[in-house]
């Protein structure tokens, strides 16, 4: 049976209007990374990183972001792919899902939950998490966090994802920088045998281990490519 995972970056949500993690100035929207996406910067200043995913979850629901022909495109292929199928997003928004795409694997965690550092428990949530938000779960303060997975942090869902990608026998990695580990190392899990696509507007330090590109914008890149996916899967 054929077997087809994919794994997104920020990427494809970048024509959706979300920017991308570092960007040419090496910041993400004006911090440097470490200060609002590692454990040591939450625990430094927790008030600046909260602020700073606030401002995240409030971008995304008030400035109306909505998916783009890539998001589309991806949907449709798990509506039409005849075998397994697992998608793969380091991404901590929504885009995947509001359009149309389920059982999303959001290795990074997601901008719309919350989770209680006392009892584990993950809560949706769309407002801010301010230090007196009382946890509905446990009533105390000071305990909710964003759900989201720092430098520092251990990505969600690593056993069944690097199971399910030995046995894959198509592998796409799309707007993705193959810097951050361990989604940059996925490819090399992959089987030798399996078919690797590569979708993004410039090289990255992983693209030798692919077998094929498609080299431009994910809005335009990613309808290509799951044409051509879906024509192969019939020969
Ligand atoms: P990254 O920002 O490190 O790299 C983005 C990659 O996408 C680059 O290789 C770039 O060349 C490529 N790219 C940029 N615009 C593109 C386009 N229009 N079409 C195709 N490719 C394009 O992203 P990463 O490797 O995903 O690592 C980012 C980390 O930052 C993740 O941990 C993620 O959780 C977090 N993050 C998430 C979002 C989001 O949820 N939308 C946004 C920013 C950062």
């Amino acid at each position: 049976m054929k077997s087809l995972a994919i794994l997104t970056g920020a990427g494809i949500s970048a024509e959706s209007g979300l920017k991308t993690f570092r960007g040419p100035d090496g910041l993400w929207e004006g911090h440097p990374v470490e200060e609002v996406a590692s454990i040591e910067g939450y625990l430094r200043n927790p008030t600046l990183v909260q602020t700073f995913y606030n401002q995240r979850r409030k971008q995304l629901i008030e400035e109306g972001i909505t998916p783009n022909l890539a998001h589309v495109a991806l949907a449709e292929l798990q509506r039409q792919w005849e075998g397994d199928f697992m998608l793969i997003t380091q991404n901590v928004d929504n885009l995947h899902e509001k359009a149309g795409s389920t059982d999303v694997l959001h290795i990074h965690g997601e901008l719309l939950k919350a989770r209680c550092e006392n009892s584990g428990t993950v809560l949706p949530w769309t407002k801010n998490i301010e230090p007196e938000s009382p946890c509905p779960e446990c009533s105390q303060k000071k305990c909710l966090r964003p759900h989201i997975v720092w430098f520092g942090e251990m990505p969600f869902y690593m056993d069944e994802i690097f199971e399910r990608l030995r046995s894959c026998t198509h592998f796409a990695a799309i707007g993705t920088s193959g810097l951050v580990y361990p989604a940059a190392g996925f490819v090399e899990v992959v089987s030798l045998d399996a078919r690797k696509f590569e979708i993004n507007t410039d090289n990255t330090p992983q693209s030798n281990n692919f077998d094929e590109y498609f080299t431009g914008p994910a809005s335009e890149q990613v309808p290509l490519f799951v044409e051509k996916i879906l024509g192969d899967q019939k020969n």
